[in-house]
């Protein structure tokens, strides 16, 4: 008998962040198909008789290809297995879930989808900056820094998108500089408050505050191939305030721009 396939978000990093659902599935499964970004600590609730599939992905670099990723899911199912496919944060935000499940509905496989808590607001969560404010922010967007021109489709709108109140923006870590740039060439204030969230939700968590104007000049600074996400919007000036620690003050705020 054909197996299943669990396509579970895992949430930011924290293995107290993924769901009740989630972590039910992964204790009944017989294989655990995963991405680099599920923290290490959701990788130790792997059962041990479970058989654990590492593919790798991580941002830029693809360990291995998502027609072998798909057709894994598909060879491990029709052999009977129950596959969780644990993915970082949300499947279907950035997470090439829909391409996934498109690909056993294609080939027959039953298969369901666990939401996750995606990054784009535990990352702004973690850093105490709420992603809408009364008063505030009363729109939100999320978009990837990462323009991937073969994938096709028109380019990102960022005139648009200059608009929205809070941007968040994933796949950050290279792609500031540039961000930045197309946002204040679309008419958004240099001097809007900006977060660079490294980590969140893990041990190696790093914040770092910022303008526009000095991302735009400096980029993200190094991150160590940690997972960056860039928020946007006069919200990230409630961090501060509500984040648990006074997110650390680091060279970017150094080597502000003079005026
Ligand atoms: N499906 C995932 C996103 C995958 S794309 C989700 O819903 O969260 C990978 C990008 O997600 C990274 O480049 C980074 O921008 C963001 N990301 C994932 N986990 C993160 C974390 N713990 N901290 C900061 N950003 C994270």
């Amino acid at each position: 008998m054909t197996g299943r396939v669990h396509l579970v978000g895992a949430g930011p990093g924290d293995p107290e962040l993924i769901t009740v659902r989630g972590r039910r599935l992964l204790d009944a499964a017989d294989v655990v198909v995963h991405d680099r970004l599920v923290g290490p600590g959701l990788l130790e609730l792997i059962p041990t008789g479970a058989l654990r599939i590492d593919v790798g992905k991580a941002g830029y670099r693809h360990a291995v290809a998502q027609p072998e990723i798909n057709a894994t899911l598909i060879r491990l199912a029709r052999a009977g297995f129950e596959v969780v496919r644990l993915k970082g944060g949300d499947p279907f935000v950035f997470g090439r879930g829909g391409e996934e499940a498109e690909a056993l509905r294609a080939a027959g496989v039953p298969f369901d989808v666990v939401p996750g808590i995606t990054a784009g607001v535990a990352g702004p969560a973690a850093a105490g900056i709420p992603v809408t404010h009364r008063g505030v922010a009363r729109s939100v967007a999320f978009v990837t820094g990462h323009e991937d021109t073969s994938a096709g489709g028109p380019p990102i709108d960022w005139s648009s998108l200059a608009r929205i109140d809070t941007l968040v923006v994933y796949m950050a870590g290279r792609t500031a500089a540039v961000v930045t740039r197309s946002l204040i060439a679309a008419g958004r204030a240099p001097e809007t408050p900006a977060a660079l969230v490294l980590d969140a939700s893990l041990p190696s968590q790093e914040v770092r505050l910022a303008q526009l104007r000095w991302l735009a000049d400096a980029g993200a600074g190094p991150t160590d191939d940690r997972a960056a996400l860039l928020v946007i919007g006069e919200v990230v000036g409630l961090a501060p305030r509500l984040a648990r620690t006074v997110p650390r003050r680091t060279q970017l705020q150094r080597n502000e721009v003079p005026a």
